[in-house]
């Protein structure tokens, strides 16, 4: 898939705020600090769409793009980081939750996990809610050229197991060497629908 223009639309602090447009959407969701930002502006060919390495944990909105004038993308606060006040930290998931559960043009869900770490209960209670939503999702390893390469399936090992998720499921990604690029944004083309029907990509 091509990318041929994306921009920044709004941020989004309420559901009622959402965009009220029909077109489909792919969401991108994980820690605080787990490299979405990076991953994002990788995908698109952006240097700066969105703002990297900003203080974890401060964002609370949803912010929206559209890519392609055919596609929405949608980037969900991170959340868990440790440093934040639990008064805001509490303020993440509700958002989190109701987008995920209410949010019709939502397609398919990108879920970042940083290859060196263990998921925990945050990211498995967000996963079965989306899996009982029924919403596709690409569990995205982040970061990977972090990890020596003999190291790798080790670390794949260790989260596929904690998940329960077979490994061959796992997306391998690093926005710095740009691995996992054409096989994410295939997702987005497959899945947000539009590129294959239209043809125009
Ligand atoms: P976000 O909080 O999830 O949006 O994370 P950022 O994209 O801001 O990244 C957090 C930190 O990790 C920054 O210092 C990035 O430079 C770094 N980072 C993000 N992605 C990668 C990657 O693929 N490889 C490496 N080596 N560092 C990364």
């Amino acid at each position: 898939m091509k990318i041929k223009d994306v921009y920044f639309l709004k941020s989004c602090k309420n559901i009622a705020d959402f965009p009220d447009y029909q077109y489909p959407e792919v969401a991108f969701l994980g820690r605080s600090n787990v490299g979405k930002s990076s991953l994002i502006n990788m995908l698109m060919n952006k240097k700066n769409l969105v703002k990297t390495g900003s203080k974890p944990g401060v964002t609370r909105t949803i912010n929206f793009f559209i890519l392609n004038q055919a596609i929405s993308i949608a980037d969900l606060p991170g959340y868990g980081y440790a440093n934040v006040p639990l008064k805001l930290k509490k303020t993440f998931l509700p958002l989190i939750r109701r987008y995920i559960m209410n949010r019709i043009n939502l397609k398919l869900a990108f879920f970042l996990i940083d290859i060196r770490r263990i998921p925990g209960s945050i990211e498995l209670e967000l996963l079965s809610l989306l899996s009982g939503n029924k919403i596709p999702v690409a569990i995205t390893l982040t970061k990977c050229d972090k990890v020596s390469r003999n190291r790798l399936a080790q670390y794949i090992q260790n989260i596929s197991k904690q998940l329960g998720i077979d490994s061959d499921r796992l997306f391998i990604t690093s926005a710095k060497t740009l691995s996992g690029k054409k096989e994410l944004l295939g997702l987005i083309a497959e899945y947000a629908g539009g590129t294959v029907r239209n043809g125009g990509f």
